[in-house]
């Protein structure tokens, strides 16, 4: 019997679960060997017998929290999805802000007592609430990689996620460092995956997929200091994606 997949969304602009549809013919691979059986943003259907849960955003109130615990009750297997499942990603930034403020902000004048769809509190990665499987980074997801965690998963495989820097992989394209162009990259320290697509473009990796485990912080401290930058210049970049209070700036 093939295994049954579903798709949950959360706080998140969504593109990690275009990137499913975006695999084009390779979902044609994937339907022989999953049965997809909730996708809101593909299907109308949807069902509560599933074996994985792809978590595609962040966690915002206490009715997400809620949903999603009762989503890892059902699920044997979990896998945060996106930079915003796995670790807040872009929604991290408003961390820099009070839940009142933004409340403020975002819905001005609306009333919004003792509703439960504005009763936002700082987000929270997927693993604050619930445990989570495995990672796919990312902002969005690369496709590929999807597929392949797919393909592990129903093999019982764990699924391979680089735990190297994307230097790794621009050095592997021959690429020229963006440092030459006068550009920044936080490459050195962040995780790879994406096949340096960045630097590949001329443009300094932001640090989409986030730090890798132990990053060498030597070594993109000796690359900022050839180009005359400091540590500040770097975790400014990294606010980004990934945004934590007090430990990024
Ligand atoms: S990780 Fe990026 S692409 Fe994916 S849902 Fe979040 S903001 Fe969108
Ligand atoms: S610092 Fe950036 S551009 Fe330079 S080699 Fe590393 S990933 Fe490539
Ligand atoms: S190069 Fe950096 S910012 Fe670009 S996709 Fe890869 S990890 Fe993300």
């Amino acid at each position: 019997m093939k295994p049954k997949v579903a798709v949950f969304d959360f706080a998140s602009c969504e593109g990690c679960e275009l990137q499913i549809m975006n695999l084009e013919e390779k979902v044609i691979d994937l339907i022989d060997i999953v049965d997809v059986v909730s996708f809101r943003e593909a299907m109308k259907e949807n069902s509560n017998d599933y074996d994985i849960a792809f978590i595609d955003g962040c966690i915002v109130r206490p009715l997400d929290e809620k949903r999603l615990k009762e989503i890892r009750n059902c699920a044997n297997i979990l896998v945060a999805m996106g930079s915003c499942a796995c670790f807040t990603g872009i929604n991290g930034l408003r961390k820099q802000f009070t839940d009142e403020d933004v409340k403020r902000t975002v819905y001005g004048n609306a009333i919004i007592e003792n509703n439960p769809y504005f009763d936002v509190f700082q987000p929270k990665a997927i693993d604050e609430v619930v445990k989570v499987d495995h990672y796919i980074y990312g902002c969005p997801i690369d496709r590929n990689e999807l597929a392949e965690v797919i393909t592990s998963l129903v093999m019982g495989k764990k699924p391979d996620i680089p735990n190297y820097p994307v230097c790794v992989e621009c050095k592997q394209k021959e690429n020229i460092c963006v440092f030459d162009y006068g550009n920044f990259c936080i490459g050195p320290v962040t995780r790879a995956g994406c096949g340096a697509i960045c630097p590949t473009n001329n443009c300094g990796c932001e640090g989409c997929r986030g730090l890798v485990n132990d990053p060498d912080t030597e070594s993109e401290l000796e690359v900022l200091q050839r180009y005359g930058l400091s540590l500040d210049d770097a975790l400014d970049r990294f606010e980004m994606f990934c945004y934590q209070k007090g430990v990024v700036k």
